[in-house]
C-alpha cells in the first residue's frame, strides 16, 4: 500500500481541486482540472510536477484546465471513453471495471452514470480512496442532468458497496446545503444533527468539510439511506422499491 500525500484546495466557487502525490516515485495526479492556475499554484507550492490527470466527466468545471496543464506538464490525461468526444487532450480512455496503474496502485474505474451519461469515478482499491467527481457529495449526490433517477440509483448502489472505510473526495463543497436537506428528511437523526453543527463551524472558519468516508455517509447521507425503515416511515413509503425511495429523495432535493 502506498503512502500518498493528498492535497485538497478550493477552485472557482465551490469546486475542489485534489492532488495525489507519491513522494517516492514523484508521480502526481490531479483529479479533474477545474482551474489550471489554481492547480498549477498548488503544484508549485508543493514542489510537484503533474504526471497524470484523472477526469471524471465532461463538464467545464472539471475540464477547463486540461489544455493548459497538458501543455505545461505533458501529463497523461485519462478520462471516460463515453465522453471522449467532449473532453480535450485525452491520452487514455477507460470503461467500467477497467484498471489503471498509478505509481503501482491499482485504480479501479467505475462508471456512475446519472449526473452525465459517461461519468466515472476512480477507486484506489488498496488504499480505499474514492475520487467521486459529481456522483456523491458529503450527505448529497450529484444532480441528475443526463441520466435517469434509476441510473443514478444504480451508481449510488455501486458506491454503497465499497468498503466501509473508504475515504471519499468529491468534486464540490456543498456540505452545508446538503446537511440542511438531510435534516429535513430525517429530523431525528442525531448523527446528522451533530454533523450539521460540525459543518456550520467549519464553514464559518473556512475549513474544508471534505474528504468524507463511506461509514459516516451510510449513516447520514439520505441518498444512501433508501433501504432504512426509519427513512421509509418518514416518507410514508414503506412498501415500495429502493429505487422509488431514492427517486423520491432526489426529487425532494431538486425542489428544496
Ligand atoms: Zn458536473
Ligand atoms: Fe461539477
Amino acid at each position: 500500500m502506498n503512502n500518498y500525500d493528498i492535497f485538497q484546495f478550493i477552485c472557482r466557487e465551490d469546486n475542489y481541486g485534489v492532488l495525489i502525490a507519491d513522494n517516492n516515485t514523484g508521480l502526481t495526479a490531479s483529479i479533474d482540472a477545474p482551474d489550471a492556475s489554481a492547480i498549477d499554484n498548488e503544484l508549485k507550492k508543493r514542489d510537484l510536477k503533474l504526471t497524470h490527470l484523472f477526469i471524471t466527466h465532461k463538464h467545464a468545471d472539471h475540464t477547463d484546465g486540461i489544455d493548459f496543464l497538458k501543455k505545461k506538464y505533458g501529463c497523461t490525461v485519462i478520462g471516460p471513453d463515453k465522453e471522449k468526444n467532449d473532453i480535450p487532450c485525452l491520452d487514455v480512455t477507460v470503461i467500467d471495471e477497467e484498471y489503471i496503474d498509478f505509481s503501482g496502485s491499482p485504480v479501479r474505474v467505475i462508471e456512475t452514470p446519472g449526473h452525465t451519461l459517461g461519468h466515472i469515478v476512480y477507486f484506489f482499491e488498496r488504499e480505499n480512496i474514492l475520487f467521486a467527481g459529481d456522483t456523491i457529495f458529503l450527505m448529497g449526490c450529484g444532480r441528475v442532468f443526463e441520466g435517469t433517477h434509476d441510473q443514478m440509483f444504480e451508481s449510488m448502489k455501486k458506491i454503497k458497496s465499497l468498503p466501509n472505510d473508504t475515504s471519499i473526495y468529491c468534486g464540490h463543497e456543498y456540505s452545508l446545503q446538503n446537511a440542511k436537506f438531510a435534516i429535513s428528511i430525517e429530523p431525528d437523526n442525531k448523527l446528522i444533527e451533530a454533523r450539521m453543527k460540525d459543518i456550520e463551524r467549519k464553514t464559518l472558519q473556512n475549513i474544508d468539510c471534505l474528504p468524507t468516508n463511506l461509514e459516516i455517509e451510510l449513516k447520514t447521507n439520505p441518498f444512501l439511506r433508501y433501504d432504512e425503515m426509519s427513512v421509509r416511515k418518514i416518507l410514508e413509503m414503506e412498501k415500495v422499491s429502493d429505487k422509488i425511495i431514492f427517486s423520491e429523495i432526489r426529487k425532494r432535493k431538486d425542489n428544496f
